[in-house]
């Protein structure tokens, strides 16, 4: 947050851009030049771009031109389902929105209990015959930080001739990141998930994938994604994904604030949930349920006391709607409606816990939920 005492506990929503990609944009917007003028003003602006693709695509470990810059994660994760033209197209019950309802037709694989996509029912799904189909798998749930088998999901996948898809917005400085190692075709990114700007993200294509452009008409990123780039964005993206190596090695103490906190609510809130515990998740999220009490009101009471955190669902116009994914892994309204989640980022400190603990206290205290 600018200004003001704040906690922020909301980086799964949007990480604070750190200093670097703020520096960079604003140098980037002083170029004047368009990346695919010839001159020296757009080879300037070029250099910018290709300094940033070799960046981000160091994230995933793969060559600079597999990446192909888009306007953000939801966009990347349109051009993933729409541009490979298959018809049939299986993902995830607790994928971001920007996959599950892209295309028509999708069929979705169901999740355990825990959050985790059920091996079985992807393995008869794709033994159901059919065409070729493309699989999409996020790397990590955004709501519960539960990890995903994408490596087993697509070697699965591939041995029926399938194409995957992995939606990995949420991974990079969190837990390790490699492409080839997962085995997918193509990997989404977003720059604001790991303090870039907003509205600039990734789509990483494998070599030899045949990917149809959703946005056409002149041409940039070899065809992929028309448009003038946004070079300012692109850049500040690039200055950030030089980081995330950095963060990887200091996660460590984030997941012990997370541990921390979670502890310190099984003792203090008997009454609360801790979704997805079971499961292995990135060490910087917690989903936490309140039964009985709105998400909605949670936030708003917390918001109140200057913590900002996310209702485990998707926000979208500032209405709260119940959660598909805590939906999706059976838990009752109660629950999936009352669920918040607090996702830590490297400026999270030990005061952010105890303000927030002091905070939910007060909230579940007023709907009758004793502290022990
Ligand atoms: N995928 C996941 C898992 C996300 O959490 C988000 C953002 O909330 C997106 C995709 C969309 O990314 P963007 O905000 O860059 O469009």
């Amino acid at each position: 947050m600018t200004g003001g005492d704040f906690s922020y506990l909301d980086c799964n929503a949007t990480a604070p851009v750190r200093s670097q990609a703020a520096d960079a944009v604003a140098r980037a917007l002083m170029e004047t030049g368009n990346p695919s003028s010839v001159h020296a003003a757009g080879r300037a602006a070029r250099r910018l771009v290709e300094q940033a693709r070799a960046n981000v695509a160091a994230i995933a470990s793969v060559p600079a031109d597999r990446v192909v810059f888009t306007g953000g994660g939801t966009e990347a994760n349109n051009l993933a389902l729409r541009g490979t033209g298959r018809k049939r197209v299986a993902v995830s019950a607790i994928e971001h929105p920007s996959v599950l309802d892209v295309v028509e037709g999708i069929e979705t694989i169901p999740v355990t209990g825990d959050g985790i996509v059920d091996p079985d029912a992807l393995a008869a799904m794709l033994e159901g015959g059919g065409p070729p189909a493309l699989v999409s798998l996020m790397l990590a749930n955004n709501e519960t930080g539960v990890i995903q088998p994408v490596a087993e999901a697509a070697a699965l996948a591939r041995r029926h001739g399938a194409l995957v898809h992995c939606d990995a917005v949420q991974a990079p400085g969190r837990i390790a990141l490699d492409m080839v190692a997962l085995g997918v075709d193509m990997l989404t990114l977003s720059a604001h998930k790991i303090g870039g700007p907003k509205g600039v993200g990734a789509l990483i294509v494998g070599e030899g994938v045949e990917l149809h452009p959703v946005i056409r008409g002149g041409g940039q990123e070899r065809g992929r994604r028309s448009g003038t780039e946004n070079v300012a964005g692109i850049a500040g993206f690039g200055a950030v994904a030089s980081l995330v190596e950095g963060d990887l090695s200091a996660v460590g103490s984030i997941a012990v604030l997370r541990d921390r906190l979670e502890e310190r609510l099984e003792r203090e809130i008997p009454a609360a949930r801790i979704i997805g515990c079971d499961a292995p998740r990135l060490p910087n999220t917690a989903c936490l349920a309140l039964p009985g009490i709105s998400a909605e009101t949670q936030v708003m009471a917390l918001d109140l006391d200057g913590v900002a955190v996310s209702a485990g669902s998707a926000c979208s116009s500032g209405k709260v709607k119940e959660s598909h994914v805590l939906r999706a892994m059976g838990l009752p309204p109660d629950i999936a409606g009352c669920a918040i989640r607090v996702s830590l980022g490297p400026g999270s400190t030990e005061r952010d816990i105890d303000r927030f603990i002091a905070a939910w206290t007060a909230v579940a205290a007023r709907a009758g939920i004793r502290a022990a």
